[in-house]
């Protein structure tokens, strides 16, 4: 789960829902299938993936790797089929941006003033070394703007309404300026840059002309008070090394076919991320074995035990597991922009997150689980009945819906599917914290909640009708568009 990016809507209310009735009940199989969920195989599957060799698996990092690599390595033992480019792995091409580095020089010039903005006030996405002395700064706002000026070589400052913003970009790159200059009014402590972008997204908006981003009111109120045009400004650049350097980073993809033949083309994802922070700093590794480690083997776990039913669920469904959700929900939304099963037909997202601390800061959660976005859906119905068939009780907790958008659940709800993450603690001593390794972790709690999950999901794949949004819910209103 990442920290909070935006602020969480604080109220919250009751919607009164007639109790569904109990019409599934599991076969011999399903409960043959249910009782191979195996805390012994979490609790080894887990102490690889939160070891200290993986280095707190940071996106990207050979930690990373070895992680998708062994989790790949399961989904093969338990027969998924792979469903990536490349086995079982989707294969993301990205850019990873690194902070300026030595050498690196920044100065705007105004008649004989001169501006230096600090090292860390500045980022920078280039994938060329830059080097620019006195190029002149020219301010643009519109199309008109961009028409009028002879942009090649020079430094553009954009500052186009954010409706035209992406036609004035893609206009002023085409006439081959050197570089983009962004500017930020604040002096906060803020990160100017995503650690990883997408460079398909980055080259249709900027087409691959540097950006170099500047934090700090009084650079910003200088091009604000400039005329448009050229400003007067110039600008020099010493970056002696790129910033954006390509890497390839992993979303592991393994599919359960369904079995009947209508049903079959649509699916239903089971997903968790299997990254976490890394190294830091003094502090030694971020283990993540509960965030999300936890999610992980489970999903890891639930795959196999529903690989194992003689017949396959109705519906397909799809265990995957992301790249990259501490830095920004970067797997999902990557396989989003390139979904393997059509979004249209993906009609529902169970997301797993940190099921495996049963020591929750509200106090001790065993056979006990929530869902973000409680009443978003019907999905929570659905859950509640298999919780009452496995002994766990699924019930909505206050602050529940502030963590809907925390993680990649979000990403799904964003294109209209219902989607949650499932979570045993949402709040846990030792989250984010080098304290987050895996012999803390509740075993036998996590296998029973999982079975809970497992038969929520195949009750989902076998119903006739597939999960909904509850439209009278306000705070689901956003999602719903699209389906
Ligand atoms: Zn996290």
């Amino acid at each position: 789960m990442k920290t909070h990016q935006k602020p969480a809507l604080l109220f919250f209310f009751a919607v009164a829902l007639l109790a569904a009735p109990q019409t599934f009940s599991p076969t011999p199989e399903m409960y043959r299938a249910l009782a191979d969920i195996s805390a012994a195989s979490m609790r080894g599957n887990l102490s690889f993936l939160a070891s200290d060799l993986l280095e707190g698996r940071d996106t990207p990092s050979r930690g990373l790797d070895i992680a998708a690599e062994y989790i790949a390595a399961q989904f093969r033992r338990s027969g998924l089929e792979p469903a990536g480019d490349d086995g079982y792995f989707q294969t993301a091409k990205m850019l990873r941006i690194d902070p300026v580095a030595d050498g690196f020089e920044l100065s705007f010039h105004a008649g004989a003033r001169e501006v230096a903005p600090a090292k860390d006030r500045v980022a920078v996405v280039s994938q060329r070394p830059l080097e620019l002395s006195g190029a002149p700064v020219w301010k643009v706002r519109n199309l008109a703007d961009v028409k009028a000026a002879d942009l090649k070589g020079t430094v553009v400052a954009l500052t186009a309404s954010p409706k035209e913003s992406r036609a004035v970009t893609r206009a002023a790159a085409g006439l081959q300026p050197a570089a983009f200059l962004e500017t930020v009014d604040d002096d906060k402590d803020e990160p100017l840059v995503p650690r990883l972008i997408d460079p398909d997204a980055e080259h249709a908006a900027f087409g691959g002309v540097p950006r170099v981003i500047v934090r700090g009111v009084e650079v910003a109120k200088a091009l604000k008070a400039a005329k448009a045009g050229e400003t007067g400004l110039v600008v020099s650049i010493k970056l002696p090394a790129p910033t954006a350097t390509p890497v390839k980073v992993r979303n592991v993809i393994g599919l359960l076919r369904g079995s009947d033949p209508v049903l079959r083309d649509q699916y239903i994802l089971i997903t968790a991320h299997y990254d976490h922070l890394g190294l830091q700093g003094t502090d030694g590794v971020f283990h993540g074995a509960n965030d999300d480690g936890s999610g992980t083997v489970s999903v890891m776990e639930i795959g196999k035990a529903l690989a194992g039913l003689p017949t396959h669920p109705k519906r397909s469904i799809v265990f995957m597991t992301f790249f990259g959700e501490e830095e920004g929900s970067f797997g999902s939304l990557y396989y989003a922009r390139h979904p393997v099963f059509p979004l249209d037909k993906t009609v529902a997202n169970l997301n797993l997150e940190q099921l495996g601390r049963t020591d929750s800061s509200a106090g001790s959660e065993v056979s006990n689980a929530s869902l973000t976005g409680f009443e978003f859906t019907n999905v929570a119905r659905t859950l509640q009945q298999a919780g009452e068939l496995t002994g766990v009780k699924v019930y909505e907790t206050p602050n529940g819906d502030e963590f809907f958008d925390r993680s990649d659940n979000e990403t799904f709800a964003e294109y209209g599917i219902p989607a949650h993450t499932i979570v045993v603690a949402f709040e846990y001593p030792d989250y984010h914290a080098i304290g987050d390794v895996w012999q803390k972790i509740d075993y036998d709690n996590m296998a029973k909640v999982d079975r809970m999950i497992a038969l929520g999901t195949l009750m989902l794949a076998d119903s006739p009708d597939a999960p909904k949004w509850n439209r009278a819910n306000p705070k689901a209103a956003r999602f719903t568009r699209a389906k």
